[in-house]
């Protein structure tokens, strides 16, 4: 994390009384996986690549949010990774005066090429999707081939990387047997592991329903095995930590469904067409893709900006039973 040069004034607060202060940053909805529950097999219905916002578009974007007070910007995607020379953008984000904190979300396929060249652009916290140990199980869940996450994994603790998170989609009868598992390989490389809740999005949405847990049932399977006691996580996010006893390893658990966290969401969302979504559940968005394109001024975009913060929503409504959201997980930027 960077030095915080500048003292950052609350500048993006929403209707609710949040201070907006990080932005989740896709740059593309492509990906080299197909977890069942993110996208659809086959599907193919990518953006055009002239809608993806360019490099000097995404630098102007961050800029103006930097000097409404965003101080953390996260890459993520679909899979980050697969767009090219994204240590080159990274470079350019991290050198924007106020912005302190750029970190990555990635299946980490890619990472082990890439580590050293995103570590040293300034990246220094990454999250990596990792949802089980078992080559089979992984296959099943992602279509492609465990070794390399695990090959990037190590690459990038090597590479200095610190925290590295490791999000486990927890899911009945696909790798609820391997919470345990997960547990002992975080303690061995001193990673910090999350579980997640499967969330009903898009297409996937009654796939990914299935195999939903309640992350309480998850807990309480650990606490059968460790002594776990409350644990914080600084910059956390809607992660509730515990720990366990005189060890160094933090569990977070993710719980959008069984326990809503809006009333401290802090985000939005800026998909790879220059989309501002306002909030993971809902449908409010501003698009900046025609104005940036139409020329306008950098006065007017951060103008833009705190009318579009004026629009979200107070909370999202995910429930299993009778509401989906129609956008993918993939092309919101998750
Ligand atoms: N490709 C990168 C990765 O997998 O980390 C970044 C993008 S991915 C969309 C971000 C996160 O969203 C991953 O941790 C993934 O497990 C999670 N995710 C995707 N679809 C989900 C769903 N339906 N429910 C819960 N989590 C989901
Ligand atoms: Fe790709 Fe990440 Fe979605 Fe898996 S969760 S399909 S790795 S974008």
């Amino acid at each position: 994390m960077k030095q915080n040069t500048q003292s950052h004034q609350p500048m993006l607060i929403d209707p609710y009384g949040r201070h907006i202060e990080y932005l989740r940053l896709s740059v593309t909805d492509k990906c080299n996986l197909r977890c069942f529950y993110c996208m659809p097999s086959g599907f193919k219905d990518f953006e055009d690549k002239e809608s993806w916002l360019t490099f000097d578009e995404i630098e102007k974007v961050i800029k103006a949010f930097t000097e409404l007070g965003v101080a953390r910007v996260r890459l993520t995607g679909g899979e980050p990774l697969v767009r090219k020379n994204i240590s080159e953008l990274a470079t350019r984000l991290t050198t924007l005066p106020g912005l302190d904190d750029l970190s990555l979300s990635t299946n980490a396929v890619l990472l082990a090429k890439q580590s050293i060249a995103l570590h040293q652009a300034g990246i220094s916290r990454i999250n990596v999707s990792l949802d089980t140990l078992k080559p089979e199980t992984f296959s099943k869940i992602t279509g492609g081939l465990l070794q390399p996450v695990l090959d990037g994994l190590m690459t990038a603790k090597a590479a200095g990387f610190s925290p590295i998170k490791i999000n486990m989609v927890a899911m009945k009868g696909i790798n609820d047997d391997e919470f345990e598992e997960m547990v002992e390989f975080c303690l061995e490389h001193d990673f910090t592991l999350r579980f997640i809740e499967t969330m009903p999005m898009g297409s996937t949405g009654d796939e990914a329903g299935k195999h939903y847990m309640n992350l309480q049932s998850v807990k309480q399977q650990l606490a059968k095995h460790y002594p776990l006691i409350p644990g914080v996580m600084p910059g956390g996010g809607p992660a509730r930590y515990v720990q366990i006893r005189n060890t160094g390893l933090r569990i977070g658990f993710i719980t959008p469904i069984s326990q809503h966290f809006c009333e401290t969401c802090n985000r939005v969302r800026l998909s790879v067409d220059g989309t501002l979504y306002l909030c993971l559940g809902q449908d409010d968005k501003v698009a900046l893709r025609p104005l940036l394109r139409d020329g306008i001024s950098h006065n007017e975009l951060k103008t833009v900006i705190i009318h579009a913060i004026g629009q979200k929503p107070e909370k999202h409504e995910f429930n299993h039973k009778s509401h989906q959201v129609v956008r993918l997980m993939s092309m919101t930027g998750g």
